[in-house]
C-alpha cells in the first residue's frame, strides 16, 4: 500500500529503496523448512551470488539483522576491548561506527576530514608509518557516505596501508554502494565488508552480511569481545553457514530474485545505469544552485561524487523541512533528509537500486515543483539539464 491513496509513491530515499515487484512476488510464497534440501540449495546459490557481487572468493556470513548488526558482528569478531582502530571520518555513518566501537570497548582514533571535501588519504599513510608498534589493529572506512553523497577511493586507501607496510586490517561499510557502485573486495585487499539488504540489493530491511578475508577470519580466533549471536564460530560447521536461530527463508527467496535481476542486467550495466542517473541528478542540482542562491551539491570533490545518492545542501537560512513535507504530503514524493548535524539543512535524493530514467525524472521534476510550492529559491531548468544529460 502506498503512503498516499492516489498514484504510486515516488520513493527516493537513500535507503530503504524501491523493492521491485519481481522481488515482492518471489517472496510471496509459503514457508519451507530451513533444514530441507530445497532451502539448502537456495542458501548455497545465494552465497555464491553474493560473493560474485562482492567480488570475493573468501568468506561470507549472512545475518538476520540490519546493517548495524553486521557492523557489530565485524567489531565483536575481530577485536578485543582496549584495542585501537583508526576511523576515516566521512560523516554521520563514520560517527555512528565510531560510537559503536567505543561502546564495545575499543579506542578509536580519527583521521579527521572536511566532510564536504573528503579525507586526505596521505594522512592515513602518515599515521600508520608512525605506528611502529602496530597498535592500530584496523582501518575503518565507509565506502559510500550516504549522509554526504561522497565516495571514498578504497583502492587508494589500500595503497596507503601497503605504502606504510602496516598489517592493520582494512574494514569497509558498503551498505549504500554494494550493487550500485563498483566494489572489488579481493582486488582492493578489503578484509571485512559490511553490507545490508535494503539498498542496492533492493530487498526489504532485515538481512545483512559481512565478507571476511582469510586473514580477518584468522584474526577473529584471538579476539576476546564477548559474542554469541554474531559469532562466526557459532555460524560455522554447516555449509554454507548456520544461522544462530531460524534462517530467514523469505529474505532468501527475495535475495535469489535480486541476484537474478542483477545478473540478467549485468553488474557493469547496473553501475553504468547508476552513473547515468547520478550525472542527471547532479546536472539538475547544479542548475538549481547556479546563481549561488539556490540549493547546492554538498560534496565539493567532483571525482568523489556518489553515484547512489546526491546530498543537496539548502541555501543559508532555508530549512529543508517544508520542502520535504510538501514533496511527500502534496505530491507523494519521498526524499531523504539530512542526518545528525545536517538535519533540516539538506535533502538527499536516493538514486540507487531499482530506478530508471522516468522514475528519476519524475523525482527531479517533482522536487522542482515542491521547491516552487514551498518557496525555496532556485534557478529553473534543472529538469531540462537532466534530460540533456540522459539523452547524451
Ligand atoms: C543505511 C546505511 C547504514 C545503516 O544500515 P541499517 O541497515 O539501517 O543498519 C550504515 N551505513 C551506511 C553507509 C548506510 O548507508
Amino acid at each position: 500500500m502506498n503512503a498516499k491513496p492516489r498514484g504510486r509513491q515516488f520513493f527516493n530515499n537513500p535507503g530503504p529503496t524501491n523493492i521491485p515487484d519481481r522481488i515482492l512476488r518471489a517472496m510471496d510464497r509459503p514457508v519451507i523448512d530451513f533444514m530441507s534440501d530445497e532451502f539448502v540449495a537456495i542458501h548455497h546459490a545465494c552465497h555464491s551470488g553474493v560473493k560474485r557481487v562482492l567480488k570475493t572468493d573468501q568468506n561470507l556470513f549472512l545475518y538476520s539483522s540490519t546493517g548495524h548488526g553486521a557492523w557489530e558482528a565485524a567489531l565483536a569478531n575481530l577485536f578485543s576491548p582496549g584495542e585501537t582502530v583508526l576511523m576515516v571520518e566521512t560523516g554521520y555513518f563514520s560517527d555512528s561506527w565510531t560510537e559503536m566501537a567505543q561502546h564495545l570497548g575499543l579506542k578509536v582514533e580519527m583521521i579527521a576530514a572536511d566532510i564536504r571535501k573528503g579525507a586526505d588519504v596521505a594522512k592515513i599513510t602518515e599515521r600508520l608509518v608512525k605506528d611502529k608498534a602496530h597498535e592500530i589493529k584496523a582501518v575503518l572506512t565507509v565506502h559510500n557516505e550516504t549522509a554526504t553523497g561522497m565516495v571514498l577511493p578504497l583502492a587508494e586507501v589500500r595503497r596507503a596501508l601497503d605504502e606504510a607496510k602496516h598489517p592493520a586490517l582494512l574494514l569497509t561499510d558498503t551498505i549504500s554502494s554494494l550493487a550500485s557502485i563498483d566494489f572489488k573486495m579481493d582486488a582492493w585487499g578489503i578484509d571485512l565488508t559490511v553490507g545490508g539488504s535494503q539498498k542496492g540489493l533492493m530487498l526489504p530491511t532485515g538481512m545483512a552480511l559481512t565478507g571476511v578475508s582469510n586473514k580477518a577470519l584468522e584474526v577473529s580466533r584471538k579476539a576476546k569481545t564477548p559474542r554469541h549471536y554474531w559469532s562466526w564460530d557459532m555460524m560455522t560447521g554447516r555449509a554454507p553457514q548456520k544461522f544462530v536461530g531460524t534462517a530467514p527463508v523469505h529474505m532468501f527467496f527475495g535475495l535469489q530474485e535480486s541476484l537474478k535481476m542483477l545478473e540478467e542486467e549485468g553488474l557493469d550495466a547496473v553501475f553504468a545505469r547508476h552513473a547515468r542517473l547520478a550525472d542527471a541528478t547532479r546536472a539538475a542540482v547544479q542548475v538549481w544552485g547556479s546563481d549561488g542562491k539556490g540549493p547546492q551539491l554538498f560534496c565539493q570533490t567532483p571525482d568523489r561524487l556518489s553515484n547512489s545518492v546526491t546530498a543537496v545542501v539548502m541555501p543559508e537560512g532555508v530549512s529543508s523541512d517544508p520542502l520535504r513535507k510538501t514533496a511527500v504530503d502534496r505530491f507523494n514524493l519521498s526524499l531523504g533528509g539530512g542526518l545528525g548535524k545536517m538535519m533540516g539543512k539538506m535533502f538527499r535524493i536516493g538514486h540507487m537500486g531499482d530506478l530508471n530514467e522516468p522514475m528519476l525524472l519524475g523525482c527531479l521534476a517533482t522536487t522542482e515543483l515542491a521547491m516552487k510550492a514551498s518557496g525555496v529559491p532556485f534557478v529553473a531548468g534543472g529538469v531540462d539539464a537532466a534530460i540533456e544529460s540522459l539523452a547524451a
